[in-house]
């Protein structure tokens, strides 16, 4: 493989209800950065069908080119549809770097579209840096529980691929004044070629937890004692105008589902206020939430483990503090 031939830095612009995901408009500011560092274009790929409009959200975000394909055969993803335009666009215009953002999706997409060319990904990055020079991308994430930062190279395949969780990078301020170059290609696809049919979209009728997009957040742990203690938590959550998160070992117990749970293995988050209410503060917690804005912990252990990640911590039982919280904020 001449990997002299791969040029230019992509990121996967995942489209949902009419819009470009925020994950990907993320992806956009740090892919613009390591464009300018390397001298390099950044463009975006939207896949879709109806989504030739969107191609311009991505330009007031940092991108200098989108290629399109909207055809109605992507009207609803599937991995085989969807990969065979990337490999064949990454074919076509060979660049050096994908960022996808690790959505469902973008996790889908991008280890399908790996495997088929042969190429490396690291999955769920926490950061990103491209090497001026070389072009290799350094992308970390951690490792062994938590416990290191491991940089992954991929030093002998193009493109380097990368799914990026979201909130973890930032978008750039949009500058409506930006333009850039819609590039429309299309791919011939039937409908005979693809083995998946989409019979029915069945949509989730419970609310959604979005907790990635959370500004305040209120997160119970096995410190709650039952699925009646940690009621204690939505009424918190609930007064406060909060989003609901927790710990694995809360949501193991079965108190609370596990889209609301918070760490290594479930949301990254970064919202302005986040409460670690009956949380011990493991690692593999930590890492979910420790780049929250301000970080209150309330433990009756005052050597929780908790105490050294916060900002503000209050030792004490949390059915007494949580209570005198809620009514202290109501006369707010
Ligand atoms: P505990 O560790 O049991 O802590 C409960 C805390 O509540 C204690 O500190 C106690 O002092 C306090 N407490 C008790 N009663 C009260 C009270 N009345 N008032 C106030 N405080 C009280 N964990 C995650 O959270 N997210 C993950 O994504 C995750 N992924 C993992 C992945 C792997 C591979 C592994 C091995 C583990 C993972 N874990 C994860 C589990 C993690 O290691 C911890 O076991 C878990 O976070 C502990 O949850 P906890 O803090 O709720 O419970």
């Amino acid at each position: 493989m001449n990997l002299e031939e791969y040029r230019g830095i992509w990121v996967y612009l995942e489209a949902r209800d009419g819009q470009i995901a925020p994950v990907s408009l993320e992806l956009l500011g740090a892919g613009r950065q390591m464009a300018d560092k390397r001298g390099v274009p950044l463009a975006g790929l939207l896949i879709g069908d109806g989504v030739e409009e969107l191609a311009q959200t991505a330009f007031p975000y940092g991108a200098d080119q989108v290629y399109v394909y909207d055809q109605r055969i992507f009207a609803d993803y599937r991995t085989e549809s969807y990969m065979r335009a990337v490999i064949e666009c990454v074919e076509k215009h060979k660049p050096e770097i994908i960022l996808y953002g690790a959505t469902t999706t973008g996790k889908d997409l991008a280890s399908a579209v790996a495997t088929d060319l042969q190429t490396g990904l690291t999955a769920d990055t926490t950061m990103l840096d491209v090497n001026a020079e070389t072009g290799l991308l350094e992308a970390s994430r951690p490792a062994f529980g938590g416990n290191i930062m491991a940089t992954i190279l991929c030093k002998k395949h193009r493109p380097q691929m990368a799914t990026v969780r979201p909130k973890v990078m930032k978008a750039l301020e949009a500058d409506q004044t930006r333009t850039g170059e819609v590039i429309k290609e299309s791919i011939k696809l039937a409908e005979e070629d693809i083995r998946t049919k989409v019979l029915k979209i069945v949509r989730e009728t419970r609310e959604k937890v979005r907790l990635d997009e959370a500004d305040v957040i209120v997160a119970g742990g096995k410190g709650l004692g039952s699925k009646e203690g940690f009621q204690l938590i939505h009424r918190f959550a609930e007064s406060i105008g909060a989003t609901v998160g927790a710990s694995r070992d809360a949501v193991e117990a079965g108190w609370v589902d596990h889209a609301h749970q918070v760490g290594q293995t479930g949301v990254t988050v970064t919202p302005k206020i986040y409460f670690a209410i009956g949380i011990s503060g493991a690692i593999q917690h930590l890492v979910g939430m420790r780049n929250s804005g301000l970080i209150i912990a309330i433990n009756k252990d005052p050597n929780a483990l908790i105490f050294q990640a916060c900002h503000y911590g209050i030792v004490g039982d949390a059915f007494e503090i949580v209570p005198l919280l809620m009514k202290a904020f109501q006369k707010e």
